[in-house]
């Protein structure tokens, strides 16, 4: 094929949906009810699956079943606290304020939460929270989520693509006017024009060797097609390291093991049978936040005190069988399936994974990016969970933004044409696209490899300046040769060699802005922690906005962050008055 453009069909919509996990789901569902009948979903996964269907543990809201003195204010400043204080306030307080009608809505529409015999939804604790707001179905909260919104999307008979992958988003004039996309299981090539786009396409976890997504999504695609057109990233920096995911066997190095075991009771202890967060937070223990919690067992296996396969164990055998089948059926399953463990007699080997990104695209209060008409949703966004994100809020994150979004790209398309498509910017496309056929001897799969590698090495849970800067180099090495890297077969039907390639190519621009702003950010904050600046500095309470150069590198400008005031300032310092004990019970 090479350089020759290639074919298209073209399929025109008002609102076009690239992702289809909880977030734009529940963007084209409030899209739909605010009137805009003809919304396009798409996601690159098979029709149904997404990242989502991972999540394990739960979906925040201060209903206060439990514990009735939550409100959303509490849960505010949980959040706030818990962000390092670079969280946009406002994002915070729309989150919180409405995650009891997101809660609530979901459990209308079918959601099987687990009840109290009395029939109150029970919620539970996650790290770092005052009260228990943690609701959930089983240990596959995300897939009960998925399952009832997808019902939803059905109902509407909303337009709902898998296989559909976006290789770029175009722009007329300053406008988005739609996106270029691989239609895998067709095998074709699809121009799809629309007057506004939504980007709910996950987060970028897979920079990473050991990550708790699976290896065929969470690559970033949704930060780097934004980036690509010109809008700016936020905070790329702050990567979450889960403090538990599983090392053994390899085929799931990385794999996740929910908080909701230590949520439980579960306990950890390293290779003396020591329980050695009493040494870290003898407050907290194991439900102390996970950036802590992650960096407390990074310690123990650097200093010599881990299992045979290099991570610390996890014990939650004092609890009774028919409990752990109750609440945490999919990790007794999987340990028992993958690991021969049965998790009530026997302890787990368990060693901290890449699990959330708290950076991304750039938006306002109602998801809009700098360019006209394009939208984002979701885990792909920045600033909402600041330098650390509490687990459960980014179920709650989804459903509560993607509401919104949706609602106010509605709003958006009543009032806009559709774009023209600007010929010259598809063609160029279009042979960017035909270009990556061809012979090559360099093998793109090692090089992707080892830009995971590199970043889990260099930019991983303990950073320094220096290494920062060799991983940057070593990065700029392999996209040197990754430039080199062709695409054998021409045919587009299940190409997976393509997709992987055009996945590959776009992570760069994204590890270089996780570690310039890395090297920016010189203090620790949160999930970013500095070994040569371990302080937090007022000076730095800000955002680092990463920005494509003419080139096609990352420049950096930095944002102050709005001040927290009002009752949610007065909530804070509440909270650091009187903190709330917590208990298991
Ligand atoms: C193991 C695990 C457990 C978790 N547990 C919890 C939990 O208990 N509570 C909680 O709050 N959070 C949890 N999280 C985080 C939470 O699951 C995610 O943040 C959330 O599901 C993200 O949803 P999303 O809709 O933004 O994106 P995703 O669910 O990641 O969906 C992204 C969509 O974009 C599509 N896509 C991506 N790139 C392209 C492209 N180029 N073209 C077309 N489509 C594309 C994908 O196919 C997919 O449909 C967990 C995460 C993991 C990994």
């Amino acid at each position: 094929m090479g350089t020759k453009l290639l074919e298209y069909s073209t399929t025109c919509t008002d609102i076009l949906i690239i992702g289809s996990g909880a977030a734009g789901l529940r963007t084209a569902i409030a899209a739909h009810d605010s009137g805009v009948k003809d919304v396009v979903v798409i996601g690159k996964c098979k029709r149904g699956d997404a990242h989502t269907v991972l999540a394990t543990g739960g979906i925040n809201a201060a209903l206060g079943t439990m514990d009735p003195k939550d409100s959303y204010l509490v849960h505010a400043a949980d959040t706030a606290k818990e962000g390092w204080f670079i969280a946009d306030p406002k994002a915070v307080l729309a989150l919180c304020r409405n995650g009891p009608n997101a809660v609530n809505e979901l459990v209308r529409w079918g959601a099987r939460f687990h009840r109290e015999k009395d029939g109150r939804l029970t919620q539970r604790f996650f790290g770092a929270h005052t009260y228990r707001r943690t609701c959930f179905f089983g240990d596959q909260t995300g897939k009960e989520m998925m399952r009832v919104l997808i019902r939803q999307v059905r109902k509407r008979k909303i337009r709902f693509l898998g296989d559909v992958f976006v290789v770029s988003l175009l722009t007329c004039k300053g406008a988005i006017s739609g996106a270029l996309a691989i239609d895998f299981g067709r095998g074709r090539v699809v121009l799809f024009r629309s007057k506004s786009v939504v980007l709910a396409a996950g987060g970028y976890t897979k920079i990473y060797s050991r990550s708790s997504s699976r290896g065929f999504e969470n690559h970033g695609d949704g930060a780097a097609l934004a980036f690509e057109i010109g809008v700016p990233l936020v905070d790329m920096e702050m990567v979450q390291f889960h403090p538990t995911g599983m090392i053994y066997p390899k085929s799931m190095v990385g794999s996740l093991v929910t908080e909701a075991v230590r949520g439980e009771g579960g306990i950890l202890l390293n290779s003396k049978l020591e329980r050695f967060m009493k040494r870290y937070d003898p407050v907290n223990m194991e439900l102390g936040p996970r950036d802590f919690v992650a960096r407390s067992i990074y310690t123990e296996i650097m200093e010599g005190r881990a299992t045979k396969h290099g991570g610390v164990w996890l014990d939650i055998t004092m609890l009774p069988k028919s409990r752990i089948l109750d609440r945490l059926p999919k990790m007794y399953e999987k340990f028992k399936k993958y690991d021969n463990v049965d998790i009530s007699r026997e302890r787990m080997e368990v060693a901290p994974t890449a699990h959330y990104t708290m950076g991304g695209v750039d938006v306002d209060l109602k998801g809009r990016t700098r360019i006209k008409g394009l939208y984002a949703a979701g885990e792909t966004v920045g600033q909402i969970h600041g330098a650390n994100r509490l687990g459960g809020n980014s179920l709650l994150e989804t459903v509560v933004f993607g509401k919104i979004v949706g609602e106010d790209a509605a709003r958006f398309v009543k009032t806009h044409r559709l774009a023209q498509v600007d010929h010259i910017e598809l063609e160029r496309r279009l042979g960017q696209l035909g270009s990556i056929f061809g012979k090559s001897k360099v093998d793109g799969e090692r090089i992707r490899q080892g830009i995971q590698s590199a970043m889990w090495t260099y930019a991983g849970i303990a950073r320094d300046g220096a290494r920062l800067s060799a991983g940057l180099r070593e990065i700029g090495a392999l996209r040197r040769r990754f430039d080199r890297v062709r695409v054998g077969r021409a045919a587009l039907k299940e190409n997976l060699e393509l997709k992987t390639t055009i996945e590959t190519r776009r992570m760069f621009a994204l590890c270089e802005a996780v570690m310039k702003s890395a090297i920016a950010r010189r203090e620790s904050r949160g999930a970013h922690y500095r070994t040569d600046y371990p302080k937090t500095k007022e000076s730095l309470r800000l955002n680092i906005l990463s920005h494509r150069t003419a080139g096609g590198g990352v420049g950096l400008s930095t944002r102050k962050v709005p001040k927290v005031s009002g009752p949610l300032k007065r909530e804070i310092e509440k909270l650091e008055e009187t903190p709330v004990r917590r208990s298991f019970e």
